[in-house]
């Protein structure tokens, strides 16, 4: 705590021109509307002013947390005392490179980026563009969607690796992509600063039409209309969270103001005034319930923000889906 103010204080002095929001709350940056205060929240104007920010935290041995939309978390209503970095308000530049790849920057929104690839003739895109996370969240996750995920298309991630303080380009194959995880997840210290995509030359009106298509059937099937963090578990081998949640009889249980939606039982939807706790307690009853159902365990796959959430406490033994912010557990490997 004492080291945070430091760095906070250290961060005025050497950056003057930098937002810097204080105890900003969380709610307002998060697609759950759910969310005490965190302590600080900088909206660097530049990859150079990220890494500076990086570097004054590192100073005082902390760790910035990155956010993107804020999409995929769950945040605590007691708040965070840590510095968040957003990427979403400035880093996001975009541009074709020479060899008809597409450069982009962490905080551009996936939307931007497939209807940029339509504009430009490149198809690859078409299942990222009802996805409302940025590219940085995106490749942490290897967001995808209807057969499509960004390991498909993406070539190389730059990011700026906090333990060394150094600028690391990784190829697709470094970044660990797999089934909505990553390297990003299992190797912290990753600040995804940009990445290049390769997609394949098609016709901008088929691509159009595709994007339309797949938007479509995910306002038919989604509860759009409530806040939430997308799909709340992860599809296990061989089934959908969906179904196994359905069957166990849980489609519009209730925990306070937090409900399993009526429309699409693999989201958590925010009623109005749910807390982190009922999101919490709903997420830990539906997972015991399926288990005890169907003898099948449903991981999180929203990231949940709170060092007290502990999955164990409420069913059969799963990763634990928590990044920790301020006491980042550096990997001494180089990648
Ligand atoms: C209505 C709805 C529908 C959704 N549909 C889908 C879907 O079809 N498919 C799918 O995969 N997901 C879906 N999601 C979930 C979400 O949009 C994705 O996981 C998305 O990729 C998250 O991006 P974000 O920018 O919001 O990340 P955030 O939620 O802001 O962050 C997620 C994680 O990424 C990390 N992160 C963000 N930026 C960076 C960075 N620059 N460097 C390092 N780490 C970073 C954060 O620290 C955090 O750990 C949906 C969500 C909603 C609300």
């Amino acid at each position: 705590m004492e080291n945070l103010e430091l760095a906070i204080a250290k961060i005025k002095e050497e950056m003057p021109g930098l937002t810097l929001l204080e105890n900003e709350p969380l709610a307002a940056h998060c697609s759950f509307r759910i969310g005490g205060p965190v302590r600080a929240l900088a909206i660097p104007s530049d990859l150079s002013a990220l890494s500076k920010i990086c570097c004054l935290l590192k100073e005082h041995q902390l760790a910035p947390f990155l956010l993107g939309n804020g999409t995929n978390l769950l945040f605590p209503d007691e708040g965070l005392a840590d510095l968040f970095i957003i990427s979403t308000e400035k880093l996001t530049r975009l541009f074709l490179l020479p060899d008809g790849a597409i450069y982009a920057e962490a905080g551009v929104s996936l939307s931007r980026l497939a209807s940029f690839a339509q504009q430009n003739g490149l198809a690859g895109l078409e299942f990222a563009s009802g996805i409302p996370g940025s590219l940085g969240g995106g490749c942490l996750m290897n967001a995808g969607a209807y057969d499509g995920e960004l390991k498909d298309v993406i070539e190389s991630v730059v990011c700026y690796y906090l333990p060394e303080q150094a600028l690391v380009e990784l190829s697709a194959e470094e970044c660990g992509f797999a089934y909505r995880s990553s390297a990003f997840q299992t190797r912290p210290g990753f600040v995804i600063l940009s990445a290049v995509l390769r997609l394949r030359p098609d016709d901008g009106e088929q691509i159009a039409a595709r994007m339309r298509e797949l938007n479509e059937k995910r306002r038919e099937k989604q509860p759009l209309d409530l806040p939430s963090a997308g799909s709340a578990f992860k599809r296990p081998p061989g089934h959908f969270a969906a179904a196994l949640i359905q069957e166990a009889g849980l489609k519009g249980y209730r925990v306070g103001g937090a409900q399993v939606s009526e429309k699409h039982a693999g989201f958590v939807v925010n009623t109005g005034g749910a807390s982190s706790h009922d999101v919490y307690d709903l997420m830990m009853h539906v997972r015991k319930t399926v288990y005890e159902h169907s003898g099948i365990v449903l991981e999180p796959e929203m990231i949940m923000l709170a060092p007290d959430y502990k999955l164990e406490d409420h069913g059969p033994a799963v990763p634990r889906h928590f990044i920790t912010v301020n006491q980042p557990n550096f990997s001494q490997e180089t990648p």
